[in-house]
């Protein structure tokens, strides 16, 4: 079997790819919506893998592996990575699961993830009445995740929150050390939160980036009585091009909050000093950004040689992402937790993608399916009528 062609299109928000080959099979994978300059970036990477034989997966990632960076960059590569492994469990009629070695169980656990009311403000009362919601949410989750700090618009809203100038935009733009008045506003509506969820249900909070090291130890020592699942990226974090591992292990070494980051590294390669120098507890790979599902099962098996636990990130990762999160999910060891589940949005990309069960979240799990490849298919039929005018992706 022979790749023939790399295509990358942009269905809703989110760019799609697909890679053709000569034997009448194609393999498909998604991207962030928030990612849509990255089409040309995709193209790329086509020369180097038309002819190869895309069974021989690493043989391929060879090529293009290096060639890739920290989020944003990776994206292109990862998505590569992932339309290979489908590819090669449908020429082989396998699910992609049995290629990475097969399943350890039966049904993957997600936390929230993608299932989200916007937040009306940034007071104790609105945390606590959102993530009431998620907990009401049909699917059931035993782990919600919420943004607080410097992630979202928590202190940036709450003005003498910290010792710095509030800068506005996107990713996270603040950094600076907390006043008292912000590490308590953080407290209150942290327990809030708790007050709400109770022992049913987990809560992990996104942090950051943009903790310096006292600020992230008073506040994950403060939480220690609450029990909070873990406290992400309060060092670097999404959007990060570096990973700091000495300073997230002084955060680490303080406290017995589980610290967790990772969302936004590149390659195993990048994990090693934060897995080795036990930097933090929890590590979270993105597979659309990592470098792929067997680049995220490589780091989840190091890290649990280290006993470090994974909860990989995929919020923005779509409906082709969340098949991919499964697959690889079935087959991490008993240092996975939960991966953070992705939706489709809009929501007619649950009539473009075929092979997803109803419901899909049961009890807060996903019950593991065997069709062959990722196990779930865009429908070209209809999915023709959201591509852009012209476009020649399904020909
Ligand atoms: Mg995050």
């Amino acid at each position: 079997m022979k790749i023939t062609d790399l295509k990358c299109t942009i269905i809703g928000k989110n760019p799609v790819i697909r890679i053709v080959t000569d034997e009448d099979i194609s393999g498909y994978a998604e991207i962030e919506p928030s990612k849509q300059y990255i089409k040309p970036h995709v193209m790329f990477y086509k020369p180097f893998i038309i002819g190869e034989d895309p069974t021989n997966v690493e043989r391929v990632m060879m090529k293009i592996r290096r060639l890739g960076s920290f989020k944003p960059w990776g994206s292109a590569v990862s998505a590569i990575e992932m339309a290979l492994w489908d590819i090669a469990g449908k020429a082989s009629g396998l699910p992609v699961y049995k290629l990475l070695g097969g399943k350890v169980r039966d049904k993957v656990r997600v936390y929230n993830g993608g299932v989200r009311p916007p937040l009306k403000g940034f007071s104790p009362e609105d945390y606590a009445e959102n993530v009431l919601q998620m907990k009401k949410a049909r699917e059931g989750f035993t782990i919600i995740k919420q943004a607080i700090g410097f992630h979202g618009g928590m202190l940036a809203s709450l003005p003498g929150s910290f010792y710095g100038e509030v800068r506005k935009g996107r990713f996270h733009p603040n950094r600076g050390l907390l006043t008292e008045r912000g590490l308590n506003h953080i407290l209150e509506c942290v327990k809030a939160m708790k007050d709400v969820l109770g022992e049913d249900v987990g809560l992990a909070l996104d942090c950051g980036p943009g903790f310096v090291v006292p600020s992230a130890i008073r506040l994950a020592r403060a939480l220690e009585p609450l029990n909070v699942m873990w406290l992400e990226d309060m060092i670097t974090g999404d959007y990060i091009p570096y990973v700091l591992p000495d300073v997230y292990r002084e955060v680490t070494r303080a406290t017995s909050t589980p610290i967790h980051t990772g969302e936004q590294i590149y390659l195993r390669q990048n994990f090693k000093d934060l897995i080795e120098m036990h930097a933090v507890d929890i590590i979270g790979p993105d597979p659309c950004d990592v470098g792929g599902i067997a680049e995220l099962k490589w780091i989840a098996e190091f890290a649990d040689l280290h006993d470090i636990l994974i909860a990989p990130h995929g919020i923005g990762d779509g409906l082709i992402g969340l098949a991919a999160l499964v697959q690889v999910s079935a087959t991490l060891p008993s240092n996975y937790i939960a991966f953070e589940y992705p939706v489709g949005d809009p929501k007619w990309w649950y009539d473009i993608v075929d092979g997803l069960p109803d419901p899909i979240v049961k009890d807060g799990f996903i019950e593991v399916w065997d069709k062959p490849g990722l196990g779930v298919e865009l429908n070209e039929k209809r999915a023709r009528r959201y591509l852009p005018e012209g476009d020649d992706f399904f020909d």
